[in-house]
């Protein structure tokens, strides 16, 4: 299989054994069998195409702040867009932007070139191509409120573009959990604004975000989904789990809703402490929280 992928894409862009902890948010996780770094949509779709044929696993990490991956690591490759597929240009009000490209560098431009729209989103550690697939979303603000269309890949290798009347975006929700497609690109439509203005919204959502959330460690963001008429975090912290650890994950002091790696967890630690989260919550409140983080390998 190798000598083959060799072909398409240059050795010095497969990374064999890689550790996922270098990829992930959390950094925590083991070693994918290969990383595949990518810098153009021909390589993707050559090599998405092979692994469909030779029915290999595989799956795609944007900037890795909403996974959890196994201490056993992927069996399979991980793709990562990279260099090239992480552009970014801006015509008019739209924003073209590659699926590798942060969302923070995404909102900086907005801010340099007077456009309005995408404040929310300058503080989620999120890439363009996971901010899609989770409809990433933050003080009132969501992707689907800015995504014009998007172009993606099917597992054929073929291009399509969808509009975002056909991503299905919902909460935490659009097509790509539905159909194995891949972001290539989203195209963002903002409004003109003052630069002034658009800087002082910035700052004020990040300083809320630094009064909130607990910056200072490793974490996926909210562990778990807003459950309908309730905060996940209210919930954990009625269960008395505030500060809880197993090994050195911990449930943040700060923000119940972020489990915290304290102190060079492991991902079984995280995986066990969301699983006791689950548990004393549904005891104490009869509420199941189901987690926003996405996991990946085995557990257990
Ligand atoms: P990843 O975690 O790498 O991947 C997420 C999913 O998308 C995976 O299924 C992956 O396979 C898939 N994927 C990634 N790229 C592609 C692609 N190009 N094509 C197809 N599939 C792809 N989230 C919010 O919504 N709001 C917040 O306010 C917020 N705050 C956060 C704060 C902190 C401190 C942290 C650590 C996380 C926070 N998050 C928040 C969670 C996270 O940043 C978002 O979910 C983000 O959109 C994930 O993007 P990513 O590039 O890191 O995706």
């Amino acid at each position: 299989m190798y000598d083959y992928i060799k072909t398409i894409i240059p050795e010095e862009r497969i990374l064999f054994h890689e550790p996922m902890s270098k990829h992930t948010t959390f950094r925590v996780g083991g070693e994918a069998d290969c990383l595949i770094m990518i810098h153009e949509e021909q390589e993707l779709a050559k090599l998405v195409r092979y692994l469909n044929q030779i029915e290999e696993a595989y799956f795609i990490v944007g900037n890795g702040s909403n996974l959890l991956v196994g201490d056993k690591g992927y069996r399979g490759i991980v793709i990562k867009l990279d260099g090239p597929m992480g552009e970014v240009e801006t015509k008019g009000t739209v924003i073209r932007a590659g699926a590798g490209a942060l969302l923070s560098k995404v909102a900086a431009q907005a801010k340099e070139h007077g456009l309005c729209g995408m404040e929310f989103a300058a503080g989620i550690p999120g890439s363009i191509g996971g901010a899609v697939v989770m409809n990433a979303g933050a003080y009132g603000g969501e992707m689907r409120e800015v995504v014009k269309y998007v172009k993606l890949m099917t597992p054929e290798g073929k291009i399509i573009q969808k509009n975002t009347d056909e991503m299905h975006f919902g909460y935490r929700h659009s097509l790509l959990k539905e159909q194995p497609l891949i972001v290539l690109e989203a195209a963002i439509a903002l409004v003109p604004g003052e630069i002034a203005n658009i800087q002082s919204r910035m700052e004020e959502l990040a300083a809320k975000r630094r009064e909130k959330q607990p910056l200072e460690y490793p974490s996926a963001g909210s562990t778990f989904k807003r459950p309908e008429g309730y905060f996940a975090a209210k919930l954990i912290e009625d269960a008395g789990l505030r500060g809880a650890f197993v090994g050195g994950a911990q449930v943040s002091e700060k923000h119940c809703g972020f489990v915290v790696n304290k102190n060079q967890a492991s991902s079984s630690d995280v995986y066990a402490l969301i699983q006791e989260i689950q548990k004393k919550v549904r005891e104490s409140s009869g509420v199941n929280i189901e987690p926003e983080v996405i996991f990946i390998g085995s557990f257990g």
